[in-house]
């Protein structure tokens, strides 16, 4: 009998959690941008574990802040009692935020229960019923932040009592940036009018860039004139920058991209650099309300909080979100250039180190090249780069690399990606 593989052991022990376990490969450790295979594969990831290894994997400054904290703290469970590690975290994002976030922050575990505490909390604390959120939003995996989110792959999942879904504005398919502003803000400005009274919704949940939907960068002026309409009526702007935030994409906040200033802001994913820690700051009456309450055994963690300080730290110290401004605008050349030469690139987007590339049958119709995204995502694993794809349609490759990217690491996926454009369009995979 041969002995089963770590990937055969895996299909065998743990659920199918989703499908999102594409590739047939384990791994068994990281090294920067490059993750190393259970065959002793380095693939380089610019994924980056879907953003979550910001700093690249096993980066020196997690581990020392970890192992420190687990031979102070052994990573008790602390929720009765102050840590200084989540004390420490939590007056570093206090300092970061604008002034109107900076009242108090909650520690959870991911972005998905940091999201759903905050939309339970806003409607208590408000009293108003209502949650505005966009199609093709992500805000999570759990029932709570499914219940606010538009992205259809959670379609039939039960959506919260208050929700109204609005459309994002998509330049690339609502008829250019500008056509794309006006028609998603007439559509608000028309749901205010009737259906959904403005002084009836506590909050409106964005994503700067809406990454799962698409990477969609929306225009310029977007944000800032719903950001009017939130003053104008009270309603709180929640700002997810779960996926694109601290440094991903060349700003240390997204939501900088686009002048604004959220009234809550929601952590996670890069904040702990692969650790699960989230964290969302907001007003000290939102925040500290009975609702926001939620008695998870390790909120604030110590070892994780530890791990969050110290990415912060490294994303200031090395500043990392000009080497995601820097370096993303260098693959985004590179992609840009292979556009030239491949058929399918039908649109090419993003902000820093927060990359979309939309894959289409052809350029004129933009119809959705689903099928072929699949396939270049899995040939060139093969090759040796790990991405992802996202998208209303899947049909989107998404490039969130670690923010340590160097421009040689990029050229190389950028080579490795032109072999499986040409491999899928010539019907090599
Ligand atoms: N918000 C955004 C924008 C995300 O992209 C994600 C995950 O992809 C989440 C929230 C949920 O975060 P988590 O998977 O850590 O629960």
């Amino acid at each position: 009998m041969t002995t089963p593989s770590l990937y055969q052991r895996d299909a065998a022990a743990i659920s199918k959690m989703s499908f999102l376990r594409f590739f047939p490969q384990a791994v068994v450790g990281g090294d920067g941008a490059y993750l190393i295979g259970d065959d002793g594969r380095r693939l380089l990831d610019l994924s980056a574990s879907w953003g979550a290894a910001g700093l690249g994997h096993s980066h020196p400054s997690i581990r020392k802040a970890v192992n420190k904290a687990l031979e102070s703290q052994a990573g008790a469970s602390l929720l009765s009692t102050a840590n200084l590690p989540s004390v420490e975290l939590a007056e570093k994002l206090l300092s970061i935020v604008p002034k109107r976030a900076a009242g108090r922050v909650w520690l959870g575990h991911s972005g998905s229960d940091a999201n759903e505490t905050v939309a339970r909390a806003v409607i208590a604390a408000t009293g108003r019923p209502r949650i505005l959120a966009f199609n093709g939003a992500y805000h999570g995996g759990t029932s709570g932040s499914m219940a606010i989110s538009g992205h259809p792959a959670q379609q039939g999942v039960a959506k919260a009592a208050g929700l109204t879904l609005i459309p994002y504005p998509n330049a690339y398919r609502d008829g250019g940036a500008e056509q794309a502003e006006a028609a998603a803000i007439d559509h608000l400005e028309k749901l205010f009018a009737g259906p959904v009274p403005p002084n009836e919704v506590a909050a409106l949940f964005i994503e700067p860039i809406q990454s799962d939907g698409g990477m969609v960068v929306p225009p310029q002026n977007y944000f800032r004139k719903v950001e009017a309409l939130c003053r104008q009526h009270g309603i709180l702007l929640v700002c997810d920058e779960v996926k694109v935030g601290l440094g991903r994409s060349g700003r240390l906040h997204c939501f900088e991209h686009f002048g604004i200033e959220p009234d809550i802001i929601v952590f996670g994913k890069g904040l702990g650099g692969g650790l699960p820690i989230s964290a969302a700051v907001g007003p000290t009456e939102i925040m500290n309300h009975s609702a926001a309450f939620s008695f998870q055994t390790v909120h604030g963690n110590p070892v994780c909080a530890a791990a969050a300080l110290a990415v912060l730290e490294t994303i200031e110290r090395n500043d990392l979100a000009a080497n995601a401004a820097e370096v993303g605008q260098h693959l985004t050349d590179g992609l840009e250039r292979l556009k030239q030469k491949h058929r399918m690139i039908g649109d090419i987007r993003g902000r820093g180190l927060a990359i979309g590339v939309e894959l289409v049958t052809d350029r004129m119709s933009k119809t959705p090249a689903r099928h072929e995204t699949a396939l270049t995502v899995y040939r060139a694993f093969e090759l040796g780069l790990v991405l992802y794809y996202v998208g209303v349609s899947s049909n989107i490759l998404e490039f969130t690399p670690p923010l340590t990217l160097t421009k040689a690491e990029a050229d190389s996926g950028v080579d490795m990606l032109d072999r499986a454009l040409s491999d899928v369009a010539e019907g090599r995979v």
